[in-house]
């Protein structure tokens, strides 16, 4: 639930819902079926996108229903590929969302790509800037060990670097990878940047 709560908006605010449907006793696939939209989106409302995500969470319900008989414990003992495909065959559920799901809920191993670990590894000049979720994903994924803890870890990790250092405007004094940062290093921009990440691609990339 807290995967798609917390599309388009901070923790936190994904939290509140999550704690309102906690106090409200809906929690559960069959919970979340039986109340009306208008109340759903009423307890899910501090996340934001309220309406769209009730639809949402009631398709993610509906899904669970239909191939786990409403079991999420065996529904997320699936195997992984299947499982990954039948989550994105759900309304409203993106690639980043299902592998949120798949390495915190059902704990397999997925290392997510959200926005903050695009741009700090584009700013360091280990990904091309043309780059696709996926083909950044099965690149790391090759190089680092397939263990979710690791991988939740990680996650956190480069939230918490791009919430407090590598931020729109990053910080590069304080960052610990400023020395080997191509972006801190670049003094004319973008455009050498460009240039330069073209030029790790064949080193990092094949
Ligand atoms: S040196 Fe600057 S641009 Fe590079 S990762 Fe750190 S904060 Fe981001």
């Amino acid at each position: 639930m807290g995967a798609i709560l917390v599309q388009n908006t901070a923790w936190t605010n994904a939290t509140r819902a999550l704690d309102n449907l906690k106090v409200h006793g809906a929690l559960s696939v069959e919970e979340i079926e039986s109340l009306p939209d208008a109340d759903l989106s009423d307890l899910i409302r501090p996340s934001g996108h309220y309406n769209q995500k009730t639809l949402k969470l009631k398709s993610f319900c509906s899904a669970i229903r239909r191939d786990s008989n409403g079991d999420i414990a065996q529904y997320l003992s699936q195997p992984a590929k299947k499982m990954r495909q039948a989550l994105l065959d759900v309304w409203g559920i993106g690639e980043e969302t299902a592998d949120t799901i798949m390495l915190y809920a059902a704990k397999l191993p997925r290392f997510i790509v959200d926005t903050y670990t695009i741009r700090t590894l584009q700013r360091i000049g280990i990904t091309p800037l043309q780059t696709t979720k996926q083909d950044l994903q099965t690149a790391i994924m090759k190089v680092l060990p397939h263990d979710p803890s690791y991988f939740a870890e990680a996650h956190a990790l480069m939230i918490q670097h791009g919430k407090n250092t590598c931020r729109k405007t990053p910080n590069c004094k304080v960052c610990i990878m400023n020395s080997d940062c191509l972006s801190a290093n670049t003094d004319s921009g973008i455009q050498s940047l460009r240039t330069v990440s073209d030029r790790v691609k064949t080193d990092y990339w094949g």
